[in-house]
């Protein structure tokens, strides 16, 4: 007889991929699903959890997120089971999953200005590949390009992405270039420099704020100019907070979202004009409390700003509710989603709100349950090739979220088999990191587990 290391009982459990919404035990052994079905017999695990009330569904996948260091916790105090990082190197983030981990997988997309080998608006084809090839082999999934804060020629943003798809690797990008910047016209360009080249468009929303007009017409444009595009995959976020840097050079801040933010509530794109922005409360800054990174304006948000030099991440409340809504919701002509995802770019940002701010989607009637599911884990796992993801059927990884319909959260999150987070209180240690073939020899190397995908599995590459 099969033993299983963990069964839960009594929960509804709703796996779209197989098809299932019903009443089921899942008895779980080495980390894996091991039985889905009713009425398994508790004297044949060591450890049951009667979960009667709550619904169980596969282990939330925050497709883009930034977690530093407290960024992990915060993470799966909400549910969240897997993250996949846009910025940091990989020797970076292994230290940080080994410390701070909480219990979850994580995967990486490299910076391609992570090695400061880029740092200028240029970068030659054969660094390029020196880039790409390095953060692959340092066990990243690929590159992101961050062109809204710090923007590459359309050129060579255009190589990088070529790049990447030649050696099949993974490829984001945070729209803009030295041509465009993170809005409407910055999102048109990112799909005509991918061409036929597949591509990541990260947080789309975040390019409908009402820069260049209406926030809802821009919408509608942008994700018409999305729809149908089956070699891009994208998520979006429902927070109303964003997150950028608060450096300044020579009077100027450095990120081109900081200075657009600015621009928005008709403050001054300088030090002066962010100043007064943190002093009356338009811009928070974020700051580490009790292992959690919090937001302060005012004076005191003008002190810490100044104590860290300005170089401090900083939170502007500017995205539209109307685009998020339209984001998270909007289908194409044939019922797909034109956006795959729900993320939070947060992590280490407070608004890891994919879970709650997608129930409330959910109760007002804008997404069905099961829908929500797909948004959140299903399309995410896919997007990223990882098979043993993103669904409860037999031989899945046992990575697994229980929500509370009622309270509109998660009170439960498990990871491989193991518990990371029990009512908001997380007890998660360590973690497995999320690589390709090429990368394992080098995560393995750094102390860490892995899970190895193979991305032409992937949406990314096989939409
Ligand atoms: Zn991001």
């Amino acid at each position: 007889m099969t033993r299983f290391d963990l069964l839960l009982v009594g929960g509804r459990v709703v796996d779209p991929l197989n098809g299932l919404d019903e009443r089921v035990d899942l008895g779980i052994a080495d980390g894996k699903i091991k039985a889905v079905k009713s009425g398994i017999d508790p004297r044949t695990a060591d450890k049951v959890i009667g979960l009667a009330g709550k619904t169980i569904i596969p282990g939330v996948i925050d497709s883009h997120m930034h977690a530093e260091r407290v960024g992990y916790r915060m993470m799966a105090k909400v549910g969240v089971v897997t993250g996949v990082d846009f910025s940091e190197r990989m020797d970076i983030i292994c230290e940080n999953v080994r410390s701070h981990g909480s219990g979850m997988n994580v995967a990486t997309l490299t910076n391609v200005r992570a090695y400061d080998t880029a740092p200028g608006t240029r970068v030659d084809r054969r660094e390029i590949e020196r880039i790409v090839k390095r953060a692959v082999e340092d066990g990243a999934l690929g590159v992101k390009i961050t062109g809204g804060h710090n923007q590459f020629t359309p050129d060579t943003t255009g190589k990088i992405i070529e790049i990447a798809n030649q050696h099949r690797s993974y490829v984001a990008f945070h729209v803009g270039t030295t041509a465009t910047s993170s809005n409407l016209p910055g999102l048109k360009e990112a799909i005509e420099l991918a061409g036929d080249n597949h591509l990541h468009v990260a947080h789309v929303n975040s390019y409908l704020r009402g820069l260049t007009r209406d926030p809802i017409e821009e919408s509608l444009e942008g994700l018409n100019a999305l729809s149908g595009k089956r070699n891009i995959v994208s998520e979006s976020y429902l927070a109303i907070i964003n997150g950028t840097g608060g450096k300044c050079t020579r009077g100027i801040p450095d990120s081109g979202v900081t200075r657009n933010c600015l621009r928005l509530r008709k403050y001054p794109e300088t030090q002066k004009g962010l100043e007064k922005a943190i002093l009356e409360g338009f811009a928070m800054v974020q700051v580490e409390v009790g292992g959690e990174c919090v937001l302060v304006s005012g004076q005191e948000g003008v002190r810490l700003w100044k104590d860290s030099k300005t170089d401090i991440g900083i939170s502007f409340p500017v995205n539209v509710p109307a685009s998020t809504f339209l984001c998270a919701t909007r289908k194409d002509k044939s019922g797909r989603f034109i956006v795959d995802g729900i993320s939070t770019d947060g992590g280490s940002i407070p608004r890891n709100v994919s879970v709650t701010s997608g129930l409330a989607l959910v109760r007002y009637g804008a997404l069905t349950f099961e829908e929500f599911v797909r948004k959140v884990t299903v399309n995410p796992a896919k997007m990223y090739g990882m098979l043993s993801k993103g669904h409860l059927g037999e031989g899945a990884d046992a990575d697994i979220t229980v929500l509370d319909l009622e309270r509109g959260e998660a009170v439960m999150a498990i990871a491989k088999g193991k518990l990371i987070m029990i009512n908001g209180v997380v007890v998660g240690e360590g973690g497995t990191i999320v690589t390709t073939k090429a990368g394992a020899k080098s995560v393995e190397n750094a102390g860490l587990k892995t899970d190895i995908v193979d991305l032409e599995e992937s949406t990314f590459f096989h939409k």
